[in-house]
């Protein structure tokens, strides 16, 4: 019988996953369907609680419902640093899950700015909230040294104590900049219809990476901005696209390749 797996949000028919999913199969061949699941907030606590005798053999998890999933599984070191997940698979009779944001978006670092990691200097992260989250704590458990600052100083404040990283004010932001390996805006500035994003990229060094987690627009006007003054961009398809593996090599036992192939087809969607 063909597997079942798919996507658990509300709302969720935006969601890209279903393409990136076809997409594999077809490529892999692999006879599965990836469906959007719509399930309302009254609702979800009973989809979790009763996950393992429902017909999928996994899901992703997005907004609003990824700290009540959380709740109902066994959620590997990434999940619990996040209280959150975002896929879910069966080991057993038992449900376990992760986060894969954090982990998808290094992933996307390794393949848009391949050696960013020889500079020593630290990962500048620019939010905190559940994305930032993820992406900080992932950068942590690498071994990067990680300055945070964010509009609201005291959510910035709570993800260094949460995870090892330094918090700054927004005011210092330029001079962490100076010495940065990689810039990473991690809010919805610069996303299509919020207002853009505006940081001066001149104090960072040359060669050093400027990465949007934004991914509609691809190109950002941070980005642009990076791509002038001859840094190197990397833009947030990437880890969309990454953090997509994690669920299909825990359902189906195989690491999928994200290839150009894949980002075409995915951004001609945006
Ligand atoms: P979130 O939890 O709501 O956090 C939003 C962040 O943006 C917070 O740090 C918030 O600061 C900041 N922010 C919002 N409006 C702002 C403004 N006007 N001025 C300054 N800061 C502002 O959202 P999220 O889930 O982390 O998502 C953030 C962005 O990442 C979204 O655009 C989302 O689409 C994108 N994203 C991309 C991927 C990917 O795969 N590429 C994955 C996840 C998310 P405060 O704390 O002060 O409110």
């Amino acid at each position: 019988m063909s597997a079942r797996v798919g996507v658990v949000g509300w709302p969720v028919a935006h969601s890209r996953s279903p393409a990136i999913f076809a997409h594999w199969f077809a490529h892999y061949g692999i006879e599965a369907t990836y469906e959007v699941i719509p399930v309302s907030p009254d609702d979800a606590e009973r989809f979790f609680a009763d996950f393992a005798g429902s017909p999928y053999r996994g899901v992703n998890v997005t907004i609003p419902h990824k700290t009540t999933a959380f709740a109902h599984v066994k959620a590997d070191a990434a999940a619990s640093a996040m209280g959150a997940v975002n896929t879910l698979w069966r080991d057993g009779t038992v449900i376990c899950g992760t986060s894969s944001d954090g982990d998808g978006f290094l992933a996307s670092l390794d393949q848009g700015a391949p050696g960013w990691d020889d500079h020593a200097g630290p990962a500048v992260i620019l939010g905190a909230g559940g994305a930032a989250r993820s992406i900080v704590h992932a950068l942590v458990a690498k071994g990067r040294p990680v300055i945070v600052a964010n509009r609201s100083a005291d959510k910035a404040n709570a993800l260094a104590v949460a995870s090892g990283a330094k918090a700054i004010a927004l005011a210092h932001l330029g001079d962490a900049l100076a010495e940065a390996s990689v810039f990473v805006n991690a809010t919805s500035l610069g996303m299509e219809g919020e207002p853009p994003l505006t940081v001066d990229l001149s104090p960072m060094q040359a060669n050093t990476v400027v990465a949007d987690i934004v991914y509609v627009p691809l190109e950002t006007p941070l980005l642009a901005q990076a791509k002038a003054k001859g840094l190197r961009p990397v833009d947030g398809l990437g880890m969309l696209l990454h953090q997509a593996t994690v669920g299909f090599e825990r359902w189906f036992g195989l690491f999928p390749a994200v290839d150009d192939t894949l980002r075409q087809m995915v951004a001609a969607t945006l």
